[in-house]
Order: structure tokens, then sequence, then C-alpha cells
């Protein structure tokens, strides 16, 4: 028989995962706090526990995927969770999965989960994972039923940094394609199409540049090919003044022209987008 799984937690990823296990052929056991929640999975064959410790006790290997840190100590606070692994797939920052971790011991593992609930059990899906690396080893095989997992270190700590420094660069993301969005619609330009042909291909193209700024920091800095950042904060008036002739908040830029416009005062105006990182780590 496949390990039995129990998952603390049915909104729309503690669903997901549940999916997934059942389709995998675990036993797998679920609770969440409103009863009854994602009826899908009794066809599926869960089963449902009427508390927290009902479902921690049916199983080895507990997943928690609640909506906030608090919530999850707050859900095993006197549960008996003797022989018990316990992976947190809820979303937390380094600090508060430490914390976590000193409560609930012995065998835990800190997890951020990086796809949205469809993409959970397909090949773009992943999870870092941090703690006890022998509750890692132990279960690997059940928590790759997931998505594919990186383990990222003994820290429990570490998968929130992880998985925090990739939603941070995700919504930098977001907010200038937004603010891109924004200025097309105030001039009539629809958006998908915009995007198809100019948006999407800009930014594949763009993300070449990442790895330069890598290289960069980890082993000093090459050419500029270029573009150096007093050109560049030049150019940068004319994203914020051009905003606001088109009626677009430039909120979301004005930090980034902050930021260039410190850096070439500071000296750096003949170096590459690396040196703005040093700036942000001195923060
Ligand atoms: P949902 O809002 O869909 O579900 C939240 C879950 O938390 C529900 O099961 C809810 O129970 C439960 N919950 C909320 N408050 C409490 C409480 N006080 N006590 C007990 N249970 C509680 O969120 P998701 O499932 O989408 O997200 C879960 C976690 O996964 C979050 O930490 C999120 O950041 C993370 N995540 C989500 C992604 C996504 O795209 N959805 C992507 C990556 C990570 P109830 O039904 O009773 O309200």
């Amino acid at each position: 028989m496949k390990t039995p799984v129990t998952v603390l937690g049915l909104g729309a990823m503690g669903t997901a995962l549940a999916r997934a296990l059942l389709a995998a052929g675990h036993p797998t056991t679920v609770w969440n706090r409103t009863p009854g929640r994602s009826p899908e999975l009794d066809e599926l064959g869960a089963t449902r526990a009427g508390t927290p410790a009902d479902a921690v006790a049916a199983s080895p290997l507990v997943i928690v995927c609640l909506l906030v840190d608090a919530t999850v100590r707050a859900t095993l606070d006197g549960v008996d969770l003797t022989g018990r692994t316990v992976v947190n797939l809820t979303n937390s920052t380094p600090e508060q999965s430490r914390t976590t971790a000193e409560r609930f011991g012995a065998s835990y593992l800190d997890g951020g989960i990086m796809a949205v609930p469809a993409m959970i059990g397909t090949p773009g899906a992943f999870i870092f994972y941090s703690g006890v690396p022998e509750a890692f080893e132990k279960y690997r095989a059940e928590l790759s039923v997931l998505a594919r997992p990186a383990y990222v270190g003994e820290d429990p700590g570490l998968a929130a940094l992880y998985d925090i420094a990739l939603l941070s660069a995700m919504y930098g993301m977001f907010g200038g394609a937004q603010h891109a969005l924004a200025l097309m619609a105030n001039a009539g330009v629809p958006a998908t199409a915009f995007t198809e042909q100019f948006l999407s291909p800009w930014l594949t193209a763009m993300l070449a540049s990442i790895p330069r700024m890598a290289g960069e920091l980890d082993n000093g800095p090459v050419d500029t090919a270029g573009s150096n950042l007093a050109m560049q904060a030049a150019a940068y008036e004319n994203l914020v003044t051009a905003a606001q002739t088109q009626g677009v908040d430039p909120r979301l830029l004005v930090p980034m022209g902050e930021l260039l416009a410190e850096a070439v005062a500071a000296g750096h105006g003949d170096e590459g987008l690396s040196a703005l990182v040093g700036l942000l780590r001195s923060a």
C-alpha cells in the first residue's frame, strides 16, 4: 500500500494537493475548518476527518496548506504529532517558518509552492523544501507526486526565503506589465494583440539579461553592453512623464527611477544593472 497522507486545509491549493495524492493512489485523509468543502474529493476516495487531531492520527505524513502562518500553529496546537512528519506548505516568512519549526519539531519540513493549483501534479510545478533532511529523503517520492521537489537546506526558513525571492521577482514583472497595459488601454490599444505581438516577446527577450546580472554579481562586472546606468536613468524620466501625460498613475515606476538616479549620483553611472543590487543590499 502507498503511504497514507493527510492534508489539512482544502482551499484551492489544499484541494489540488489532495487531488494529486488521490490520483497517485495514496490513501488520503483530509480536514478543513469549514466541513464539506471540495466535495469532489469524496468521489475520488478521500477520507474526511472531523478534527485536526483525527486527521493527523490517520497518516505518518501530514501536509498543511492553510491561508496564513498563524492559523497553522493554532490548528496544530495540542495535537499529538508523535511519529508524524509535518510538511507545512502555507505561505510564510522565513522567521515564521523557523518559529513553526521550533514548535513542531523533530520531523518538520517547510515548503514554498511555486505553482498555481491547476499546475499541481504537472511538470511545470515545483516546491521548495527546507528543514530536517532525513524527513525530506524519507518522503521525497510522496512529495514528488505534488510537484518537482527542490530541497534548499536544513534551515527551515530557507524554503520561504527562496519562495519570497521568486514571488518578489514575479510581482515586479506583473507591476511592469500592468503599467504597460494601462498605458496602452488609455491609448485605446486592445490588450490581447499588444500582449501577444509585443509585450510577451519583449519580456521574454529581456529575461536574457538576468543571467548576465547574476554573473556580474558572482564574478564581478563585465562591460555594460552599451546600456550603462547613466543612459538608463536619463531615459527613465521619460517613462514617468509619459505615464502622467497618458493619465496613468506612475506609482509602480517611480521607485525604480529613484534607485537609478541614486546609483548615478553615487558614481555608478558607467556600470550595469547589477550595481542596483548592491544599493538594495545596503538598505
Ligand atoms: P484559500 O483561500 O483557497 O484557502 C484557505 C484555506 O485556509 C481554507 O482551507 C481555509 O479554511 C483555511 N483557513 C483559513 N483561515 C483558517 C483558520 N483560522 N483556521 C483553519 N483554517 C483556516 O487559499 P489557497 O488554498 O489558495 O492557499 C493556501 C496556501 O497556499 C496559502 O498560504 C497560499 O499563499 C499558498 N499558495 C497558494 C497558491 C495559489 O495560487 N492558490 C500558490 C502558491 C501558494 P475554510 O475553508 O474553513 O475557510
